[in-house]
């Protein structure tokens, strides 16, 4: 195909056990998936269910990376979250990414009802683990944990999530069809807080690579 100028080269991550790498697509995010992390929130758990936003491809960062503290806001958040990388036959594999959110820009979109892409999906806010594939992993009672400075600051198990992660496949696949290098954010445990510069933040699910970086 002729194009008028090159496209941009997809953006990638690294896959546990090959030199292959995994091609980012698109970045869909659930909130409100963890009813500790409604409650922190101010959010009333029976009357609440998961939501869906998105994340632009190029938000991601590998670990290892120094993250510049972004511009316009004066709460950086950490959202420790289970990535699922869909495959061309359903699931590839999980990773774990920090959902990085400009809370004082999301408090602001909420209360004006206006969308959450400023507080959500800017440079260098969504640092991803290497992929593991999924072969025989089970997450379903895993463990998930964020450490900023070397102190536990999120802990949970995935089995807290509200929508289990075929659910949410279920429920993004009514409108979206999921594609190859599409990856799922699936929500945030209790624990949420803010992050300023010289934090290193270092999180990790049982059984995946861990995610770590540093804000400059
Ligand atoms: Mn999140």
């Amino acid at each position: 195909m002729n194009f008028v100028f090159k496209p941009a080269p997809p953006v990638s991550l690294s896959v546990i056990g090959t030199e292959g790498r995994f091609p980012v697509r698109r970045i869909y995010c659930i909130g409100k998936n963890y009813a500790g992390h409604i409650r922190e929130m101010g959010g009333d758990v029976e009357r609440s269910e998961p939501i869906f936003f998105t994340k632009a491809a190029e938000t991601i960062v590998h670990t290892g990376t120094e993250i510049p503290f972004p511009p316009h806001t004066e709460n950086l958040h950490h959202e420790i979250e289970l990535v699922v990388a869909m495959g061309p036959g359903g699931i590839f594999g999980y990773g774990v990414g920090l959902d990085l959110t400009r809370r004082d820009l999301q408090a602001t979109a909420k209360q004006k009802g206006g969308p959450w892409d400023r507080a959500k999906s800017f440079r260098f806010s969504a640092p991803c683990s290497a992929i593991t594939p999924a072969g025989k992993l089970d997450l379903e009672n895993a463990h998930i944990v964020l450490r900023k400075n070397g102190d536990i600051v999120q802990s949970s198990t995935l089995d807290k999530m509200i929508w289990a992660v075929d659910e949410i496949i279920t429920r993004l696949s009514e409108d979206m069809d999921l594609q190859a290098g599409d990856l799922i954010f699936t929500g945030t445990p209790e624990g949420v807080g803010p992050v300023t510069r010289g934090d290193e933040l270092d999180g990790g699910i049982e059984g995946l690579e861990p995610i770590r970086v540093r804000i400059i």
